[in-house]
């Protein structure tokens, strides 16, 4: 690894990006051959996502969508992670067109969680069953809170809070960019994954649409990763507002940005995200997105990045409807949040008007935990890997090889046990109860006999049982 501190993102190169789009032929016959090979689960190279970007027919995108099932099939099986957002702050100091929190949006009211607070909604969601957490947090702490201090203490209110049914595991931060040692005392703070979204690698929509704040700075926004990898946060999680600039230019940047990361720290992203547009209160953009992205293509976005780097979770959010989330899983989606709040206090209170955007799909974590093992899907609570220290290259290595599986079956089987004994309500156990054996009926015998020692650990009365 390489010390050098990028302050400019020169690895991004629109050039390239629009030479691929013009050059790509949408051909049939070369996107079927990008399609077999994407059934080696080996990811594609730029020209290859650059080709598929052209999908026109409703026969090549079947046959893209099968592909994308297929992958994910292979590397994910039928488990999902769950997670749920927690909002401390809707105070920004940026201007964003397209979001709530802008400073200048004066129909919102403002408030930062205090940790009491914090721990409060800490609770509310160990109390729905949440194990996995991601902190949300507008940009600009004011001195007056401590300055970024607030982001680090409210982290460590989180993992303080403890519960009869137990913890939130692991924390996620999702909160604007930091300087290196920023990004040193993050790690300290024992997060899971580090998520930033570049929103759009359009310089020229970027300043367009962030027009107030240190978030005008497009270079500090993009070479985060770096300096947060720098600091030794190995799993970072990319993504792209969808909606901004044409959805096809910013899958290609994050296929560069994901490349240069991959060549400079030996690992590209742990995740990426796949937000898109929704109404927000107070930002007229919002509802008429400068390059709104159809169902159709958000379906093919999900799909190419499941083949481009099968290997990398992919996440959506309550942003989206139950029913497009229904369909993304299929497609590649392998993190889901669920019974989410985007208003500051909002799991301890009634939906409010403090909210960042509308939220898609309403349902509760049992309603989606239940419609998931009916469906045939396992969810999962798992939080081993970065508590084993599988992080990082280390990770990719297990993950690559397909090794992976024999620890994240065993883990999601029993963290779903786990829920369904101590917050399931009789149906939810029942549905929970078929996928766990179905589950089971998939795994080789080495695996199983694992799973089924650890099953009996939580019907014993044990909780927190991984490997
Ligand atoms: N303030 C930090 C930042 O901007 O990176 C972190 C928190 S911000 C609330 C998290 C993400 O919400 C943003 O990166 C943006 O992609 C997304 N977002 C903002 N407005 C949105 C909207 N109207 N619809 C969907 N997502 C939105
Ligand atoms: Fe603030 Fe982030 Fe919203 Fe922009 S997207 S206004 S930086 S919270």
């Amino acid at each position: 690894m390489t010390h050098i501190h990028n302050t400019e993102a020169s690895w991004l190169d629109p050039a390239v990006v629009e030479a691929a789009l013009a050059g790509a032929t949408g051909d049939a016959a070369r996107i079927r051959e990008i399609l077999v090979k994407a059934r080696e689960l080996k990811g594609l190279n730029f020209e290859e996502v650059a080709e598929l970007t052209c999908i026109a027919t409703d026969e090549l995108r079947n046959e893209l969508f099968a592909t994308a099932r297929y992958v994910k099939e292979q590397i994910y099986g039928r488990r999902m992670v769950l997670f749920a957002p927690l909002y401390i702050s809707n105070v920004c100091a940026n201007e964003c067109s397209y979001c709530a929190f802008s400073r200048s949006n004066k129909s919102l009211q403002r408030h930062a969680l205090d940790m009491d607070e914090i721990k409060s909604e800490a609770l509310h969601l160990i109390d729905q069953g949440q194990k996995r957490v991601l902190l949300v947090a507008g940009e600009g702490y004011s001195a007056a809170k401590g300055g970024f201090q607030y982001v680090l203490d409210a982290i460590a209110a989180v993992y303080s809070v403890t519960h009869e049914k137990g913890n939130i595991r692991r924390l996620n931060v999702n909160v604007a960019p930091l300087s290196i040692d920023d990004f040193q005392k993050l790690k300290a703070a024992e997060i899971g994954t580090y998520q930033l979204f570049q929103e759009t690698y359009h310089r020229p929509t970027y300043a367009a649409v962030h027009t107030g704040g240190k978030k005008t700075d497009f270079d500090w926004r993009c070479t985060a990763m770096d300096r947060a990898m720098e600091a030794g946060i190995d799993d970072v999680g990319l993504g792209a507002l969808f909606g901004l600039y044409d959805w096809r230019f910013e899958l290609l940047s994050l296929m560069q940005h994901n490349a240069h990361l991959e060549e400079r720290f030996g690992v590209g992203a742990h995740t990426i995200s796949v937000p898109r547009i929704e109404p927000a209160q107070g930002a007229p953009m919002s509802d008429a997105p400068p390059a709104v992205v159809s169902d159709n293509d958000f379906k093919k976005i999900i799909a190419i990045l499941r083949l481009a780097v099968p290997y990398t979770g992919l996440i959506l959010s309550t942003r989206e409807s139950a029913e497009m989330r229904r369909e993304g899983i299929e497609l590649g989606i392998s993190q889901i949040s669920a019974g989410s709040r985007t208003n500051p206090g909002g799991y301890g209170a009634d939906e409010g008007s403090l909210a960042q955007f509308q939220l898609g799909d309403h349902r509760s974590l049992q309603e989606i935990v239940q419609e998931l093992a009916s469906t045939g899907y396992v969810p999962s609570f798992c939080t081993a890997c970065y508590r084993m220290g599988r992080t990082g290259v280390d990770f990719m290595d297990l993950a690559k090889p397909g090794l992976i599986k024999r620890k994240c079956d065993p883990n999601a089987v029993t963290t779903l046990l786990e829920y369904a004994t101590d917050y399931g309500t009789p149906e939810t156990q029942a549905a929970c109860n078929v996928a766990i054996v179905q589950e089971l009926g998939t795994m080789d015998e080495k695996t199983r006999r694992n799973a089924e020692k650890m099953l009996k650990m939580i019907r014993d009365g044990r909780r927190d049982i991984y490997c």
